[in-house]
């Protein structure tokens, strides 16, 4: 059964269905595509939950938009300018800007990452930004765990890593211990790199995430939980290529 609720100039279909757990109130939920479903207890007529709907009309809509806009950021990147770019937390507008042949540059400047390059296709684009990401990754990383494994007495020297895109993960330690750091993480903010590189540092004593695992990561990275939901909660815009 489908409903209709409109606000202003919006119109949003819902989708009814019944719940018999209900007695007397509608239920109303927003999907992550901004699908809109109400439960309501059995019997209850639709001009009832119509009239519920529209009561929180405001709410659905603000949450519907929510959705839809999540969903946009979420979009594969077109590397066209004007398009928003992430790098160490900080989000940068593309510039790309046609160049003499033989120019290959990225730079960041005011707020913008500008890429020049002789031929201005998003293929290219694509292509001299991942190089510079990576570029920027090693550096990062290499620096970074050198200062970590400074203080981190379990472990004596700095390990090695290479970078491999993945799409869920944003680290790895295999059990010989070699580190794999996926390229995308230097878009996050650098706390939450840190807590990804302690993380791996910290599988490199404990090989599972066994009590003493999480001990030993809450010594040297207190505000892991934090961190962690903070990067959480950049993984779907950030893994996206
Ligand atoms: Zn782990």
């Amino acid at each position: 059964m489908l409903g209709k609720l409109r606000y202003g100039d919006d119109e949003i279909a819902y989708r009814i269905v019944e719940n018999e757990r209900l007695a007397t109130r509608v239920r109303i939920h927003v999907g992550p595509d901004g699908e809109v479903e109400v439960e309501k207890p059995l019997g209850l007529p639709s001009s009832k939950v119509a009239e519920a709907v529209q009561k929180r009309a405001r709410w659905i809509v603000r949450h519907v938009e929510a959705a839809k806009s999540a969903k946009k950021f979420a979009l594969p990147r077109t590397y066209v300018s004007g398009e928003s770019h992430f790098y160490l937390g900080r989000r940068f507008k593309l510039i790309v800007v046609a160049g003499e042949r033989g120019t290959s540059r990225v730079r960041l400047w005011r707020g913008r990452i500008e890429v020049v390059l002789p031929v201005t296709d998003p293929v290219a684009v694509r292509r001299r930004l991942t190089a510079w990401y990576r570029e920027k990754a090693i550096a990062h990383f290499s620096r970074k765990l050198a200062e970590l494994v400074d203080r981190f007495e379990e472990v004596g020297t700095v390990p090695e890593f290479q970078l491999l895109t993945m799409e869920k993960q944003w680290g790895s330690c295999s059990p010989a211990g070699r580190l794999s750091l996926n390229p995308a993480l230097i878009k996050a903010p650098a706390h939450c790199i840190e807590y990804v590189l302690l993380h791996e540092l910290c599988h490199l004593v404990e090989h599972n995430h066994s009590k003493s695992f999480y001990a030993l990561l809450g010594r040297y990275c207190p505000s892991w939980k934090a961190w962690k939901q903070e990067l959480d909660g950049y993984a779907e815009q950030l893994l996206v290529a």
